[in-house]
Order: structure tokens, then sequence, then C-alpha cells
């Protein structure tokens, strides 16, 4: 028994050169900094933010998470600060599983089956682990079922840059640093689509693999259309093709085109993945831990099994924290195909965490040491998100 004394969050706001994506152009923005790109419906924000939690125990042991929270963190801040940390007050760390369904069922009669309320709990749940395998002494992977995998094999995600020859020259650079696989995005295609597509194949060769992100704009039919045009050059992956509501439009894509789909990084639980899965919606499923947590993150990668589905985890926005735990969890998959690199963010804030992760020719290193491997340097705390940053309202 090692009992709860505290729950701490932190909300961090860290300034970036560049914003999401490349250089903001004709986008719709606040003077808070959150803005939206033509053509790419979804909100961001110019900085980086994300909320930490910190939860000790009566045994002297502290763990850290951290979710997604690059809109609003404010609000998962509220939800821990309010009702989950102070409900978990007393109860035993090393019962990560039973306190994630805990927390779970908080809400749900309430209609809270993913959104904020399973954001708060992811960062909590990664915490708890955390906390588990810093009591035990053993790294995450370890408690999770063993480390099948020594590396994590990386596909580098975006290409910001002012145009398209730029952006095949950077991802001849990345292919010659050793990376197997890229991304890029559609919705900020030069050209079109197809144009973008030809001619990173024509710089990079055969034998890389590109995915393309469609950032779920389409009908099944256009969707199926796109597909059929980038996969003349040969698509890996295509990832987010129709709403995330339209799961018979997904499935028809997934059952019209001859390349894989991939789907997922907003879906939270197997209550959400399960009905996906069902209709045939997709090959790849691409969980993003700083949504899921780990407890749900290791269930979601079950049921993917018994469908044969290859996991792609998901990279969001952080200073590293639930990367690391998305790095333990995938060393233990058999079905693991490829992890996000977000290299922009990553590399980035590396410089805040203590411990060993990286990233470099082509793979991931699983961080070493117990629970994460991986915790807060005392500089990222300059970043707070300031009381008076969070109420302004212009
Ligand atoms: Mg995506």
């Amino acid at each position: 028994m090692s009992r709860i004394t505290a729950i701490e969050t932190f909300a961090l706001r860290i300034p970036r050169d560049e914003p999401y994506l490349g250089p903001l152009t004709d986008c719709t923005a606040t003077n808070d900094g959150y803005f939206v790109r033509p053509g790419n419906k979804s909100v961001y924000h110019v900085a980086d933010q994300c909320v930490l939690v910190k939860i000790s125990t009566e045994s002297g042991h502290s763990g850290w998470g951290e979710c997604v929270s690059f809109v609003a963190p404010q609000a998962v801040v509220q939800i821990i600060d309010q009702v989950m940390g102070p409900l978990l007050i007393g109860r035993d760390a090393t019962d990560p599983v039973v306190l994630y369904h805990d927390c779970y069922d908080l809400m749900r009669v309430r209609g809270f089956f993913g959104g904020y309320w399973h954001d708060a709990l992811s960062a909590i749940d990664i915490a708890l682990w955390d906390l588990t395998g810093q009591i035990r002494a053993v790294p995450l992977c370890k408690l999770l079922g063993g480390q099948r995998h020594e590396r994590i094999p990386a596909y580098v995600s975006g290409l910001p840059a002012g145009d398209l020859d730029a952006r095949v020259a950077k991802a001849v650079s990345w292919r010659d640093r050793g990376f197997p696989a890229i991304k890029f995005a559609s919705a900020v295609s030069y050209g079109s689509p197809g144009t973008e597509m030809a001619a990173l194949r024509e710089g990079l060769g055969p034998d890389m693999a590109i995915l393309c992100d469609m950032h779920w704009r389409h009908t099944a039919a256009a969707a199926i259309a796109e597909v059929a045009e980038l996969h003349r050059h040969n698509l890996a992956l295509a990832e987010a093709p129709c709403a995330p509501e339209d799961i018979n439009g997904a499935a028809k894509v997934a059952a019209s085109v001859s390349c894989p789909v991939g789907i997922g990084e907003e879906l939270r639980t197997v209550f959400e993945f399960r009905p996906r899965f069902l209709a045939g919606c997709m090959d790849v499923i691409q969980p993003e831990m700083g949504r899921t947590g780990i407890s749900s993150f290791m269930e979601i990668c079950t049921l993917a099994r018994a469908f044969h589905a290859r996991v792609a985890p998901h990279a969001s926005i952080g200073i590293g924290l639930f990367q690391a735990a998305s790095l333990h969890a995938s060393a233990v998959l058999p079905h693991l195909w490829l992890h996000e690199y977000q290299h922009s963010i990553f590399d980035r804030n590396l410089r805040f965490l203590s411990g060993d992760m990286s990233c470099d020719a082509g793979s991931f290193s699983v961080p070493t040491g117990p629970g994460l491997g991986v915790a807060p340097k005392d500089e990222v705390f300059n970043y707070l998100l300031s009381t008076e940053e969070a109420a302004h309202v212009s």
C-alpha cells in the first residue's frame, strides 16, 4: 500500500519560433494566440500548451503525468484540482488500472466518455503508472508486459517549409538521416495533394514510406478519389480520410482503396474504437497517449490485435512525458508499426526532461530507469501559464 498524499497540476505555455504546420497566412486568430488555418477547421495555439500532473505518496515517491491540452489547458487543471485529485487522496497509487476505471466511472452517466474529462484522467493515469514503476524500481515497459522492442521505429511528421521545393528538400534530408518514413498533411499542400505526393516520391525515391494526413476533411467519395491519386505514387497510409463521426464513410474508404487507412488520434477508449473496428474502418490505429493514458492505451491495443490492426501511436504537443509513456507502451506491442515523431516539438522540448529519451537515425530509444525514465527539469516551470494569461479575454 502506498497512499496518495498530494496531486499537483502545472499548466504550461511554451513559446515556439514557428506555429504548428508552418507560417500563418490568412488565419483567423485571437489576441490570446489561438488560430484557425484556412483549409483546416481545427484550432491551435501559437505556443505549445500542456498540463503536467505530479502525484506524491506517503512513501516519499512521486510520479509525473501529462496530457494533451494545447487548447484551454485550464479546463484540465480545474477537473483535476477540484474533482479527480481530491477523490484520489488516500488511495493506493500502485493500483493504476483500478483508479483509472473508478475515475472513468465518475461522469459516464452524464455522457462524459472522452473529451477533457478523459484527457485529465490520462495525465493522472500516466503519473500513477510512473509512480508504480518508481516504487517497484522497474521501467514502465516491464510493468506493462515486457520489452519486445529495444528501439521504436519513427516516422517524421510534418514538413513545415515555405514552398514545395523546400519541403521536398526537407524530406530528403530526413531520409538521409536514416528515417524510414515521412508524413505530410494534404490540408496544407502546395499545389494539390497529388502534386505534392508526386514531388515527394520523385525526390525521395522508391523506398521511403510516405504517409498522408487527410485531416478528416472529405466525404467518402472525395477521400477515395484523393487516396487513389496519391497511391499512384505508393502511399503507405491514408490517415483520417473522413469526419471523425463518419463511421460509414471511413468504412467505405477502407473497403475501396488499396493502401492502408489509419484513424484514431481523436479516440480515447475501447468504447470509441470498437464500433469502428466492427465496421471495418481501418487497418492501422493511431492512439494518442496524451488522450488515452496508459491503461486505456493498452486496452485499445489489445482490441486492435483482435482485429489484426497495426499500431502507429500518434504524438502530439507536450514536453515529452506522455511521449515517454507512449514509447514504453509501444515497446511491448507485437503489432507495433511506426511511432510518430513530431520533430519540431520533441527535439525542442527534450531540454526540459531528465533521462535518456532520444530519437535519431530513424528510431526512438526507450527511456531507461524506473517508471517513465524521464522527469521534468526545474527550468520548465519558468513557463507556467499565469493566472493573468489564463484570464485574458479581449
Ligand atoms: Mg493526424
